[in-house]
């Protein structure tokens, strides 16, 4: 590191890429040598502690990064600890004049980085902070009121009209060494050990900035253009992008997304359907970062404060049986089993398993929010609570309280050849199309040739789909009774 010039700090965080970064491009344009660093805080009472997944994810990808910036003559430094101590703590150790960082959105985040910053610029530290997760920063569009967007499609209609991507900033060709100890990342103990529950991970993610634009360009390679008419089928592999874990990580941004699909469009190599029903997703995850930015409380109180009146059960029985996914119906099942086995799960499953949750078993949609925290390698502080109360009817432009998922239909609807169905509940290969989705409806003799014993190889299902149904249009009557005499 040159001894004659003060160095920059790129603090990484939610931007764990090195190409089309703002912030460490600014860093590397302003010609000084430029640490990136990166604090695990566990500490900062302001954050919310990642979950066991994304751990998971984190470690992996922290690890890439530091190959991607050794590449280029550099050293990621890691520290672990409270941020603003660390910052202090680096700048002091290397004489620093600047930090740069890419924004973050939860509300405890943003306000552990006004305090950072503004405690920076009152040392004369130079602290700048850019967006480099969003397409455009949540306060941006506003209604012809002058309002934020409550509903998503006028939202999608004003980014399709306004939203110009910014040219691409090339990745820093040179980076800093520092003369600095870090820490070694394996003592963040992120990784799982006893038990080592993410042995089924590996096998199908690569984090990391490279495995991000793979999987990219995988998806872009013919499966975008079906993407309207693929998914919602969790059993086809390629019938989504696959991308949210990167994503929510930052190993690739929106709009790079944004740009190669512009691009493909522009000369005419993907179906425009495909193709912007695709973008309108990367537009969903935008949407909830603006009701986050206007409900710092998202993930604890209801969008819709009528839903205060909600009368949930507690039913520590059922809740365990979800998250374990032996509810008894399969596609509730196969989810919840996905979901433990690979880290994530497929949308239209997410909003099955989300449903039955929160209307079979009329348990709080934030005991299911908290579960997914901790258990997707894509737990995004903006999509997960915002989707949780859209499905339990909670949440902004949601789906109606009274349209409960049925889970027999909706299994033999998108998961038609039970190929989804039987890869995480391989007990259910032999049962016949027509019961895969009830096994239940089996006559004894029927299930006997299919190996399946209810209660003993299989689940019996922990509520009927007609009485929950009731129960739950029951509970939202009251609820709304309770609400109107207020
Ligand atoms: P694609 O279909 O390929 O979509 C491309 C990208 O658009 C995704 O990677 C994601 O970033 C974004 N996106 C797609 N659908 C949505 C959506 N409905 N809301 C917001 N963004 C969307 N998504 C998360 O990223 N993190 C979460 O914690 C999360 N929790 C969810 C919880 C529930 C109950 C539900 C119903 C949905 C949740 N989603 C969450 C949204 C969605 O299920 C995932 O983004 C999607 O399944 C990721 O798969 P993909 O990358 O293949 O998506």
């Amino acid at each position: 590191m040159s001894e004659t010039q003060n160095p920059v700090i790129c603090w990484f965080r939610w931007d764990l890429r090195l190409q089309d970064n703002p912030a460490l491009a600014a860093a590397s344009a302003s010609g000084q040598p430029v640490i990136c660093l990166y604090i695990y805080d566990d500490q900062s009472e302001r954050l919310r502690p990642i979950g066991g997944a994304s751990k998971w994810w984190l470690d992996k990808s922290l690890r890439k990064l530091g190959e991607d910036i050794a590449a280029r003559g550099g050293s990621i430094l890691l520290r672990r600890g409270e941020a603003q101590s660390i910052l202090d703590e680096v700048i002091s150790q290397t004489g620093a004049n600047a930090v740069y960082w890419n924004r973050r959105y939860a509300p405890g985040e943003r306000s552990l980085d006004e305090t950072i910053k503004s405690g920076l610029k009152a040392r004369g530290i130079d602290a700048k902070s850019f967006n480099g997760s969003l397409l455009t920063d949540p306060w941006t569009f506003k209604t012809g009121s002058g309002g934020h967007y409550r509903v998503f499609t006028p939202y999608w209609r004003a980014i399709q009209a306004n939203y110009e991507a910014p040219s691409a900033l090339p990745a820093p060709k040179t980076l800093a060494k520092p003369d600095l100890l870090g820490d070694d990342l394996g003592t963040w103990d992120l990784h799982p050990t006893r038990p080592d529950w993410s042995t089924g991970f590996a096998p199908i993610w690569s984090p990391g900035e490279t495995g991000a634009h793979q999987r990219l360009e995988r998806f872009l390679d013919g499966a975008v253009s079906k993407y309207d008419e693929h998914r919602n089928r969790p059993d086809i592999d390629t019938g989504t992008s696959g991308l949210s874990p990167h994503l929510r990580f930052g190993e690739i941004s929106p709009v790079q997304v944004w740009r190669a699909v512009q691009s493909l469009l522009q000369a005419g190599k993907v179906s425009r359907e495909g193709a912007m029903t695709f973008l309108s997703e990367i537009a969903w995850r935008e949407f909830s970062y603006v009701l986050l930015f206007h409900q710092e409380d998202l993930a604890e109180e209801n969008y819709n404060r009528g839903f205060d009146h909600m009368e949930w059960r507690d039913a520590p029985e059922d809740f365990d049986a979800w998250c374990k996914g032996e509810t008894g119906f399969p596609i509730v099942d196969a989810g919840m089993r996905q979901l433990w086995q690979t880290g994530w799960m497929h949308n239209r499953v997410r909003m099955i398993v989300a449903s039955f949750l929160t209307k079979h078993l009329l348990i709080d949609w934030r005991r299911g929010e908290k579960w997914f925290w901790d258990t997707l390698v894509d737990a995004d502080v903006a999509a997960n609570p915002a989707s949780w109360q859209w499905v339990a009817g909670s949440g902004a432009d949601a789906a109606p309280y009274f349209r409960v998922f049925n889970p027999i239909t909706q299994g033999e609807k998108f998961d038609e050849t039970g190929t989804y169905v039987t890869r995480y509940c391989p007990e259910l290969m032999k049962i016949p199309k027509k019961f895969r989705y009830q096994p239940w409806e089996m006559k004894t003799e029927q299930a006997r040739f299919t190996g399946i014993k209810l209660g003993e190889t299989y689940p019996r299902p922990i509520v009927s789909h007609r009485l929950g149904r009731e129960r739950a249009l029951d509970a939202y009557a009251i609820m709304k009774q309770r609400r109107d005499a207020t």
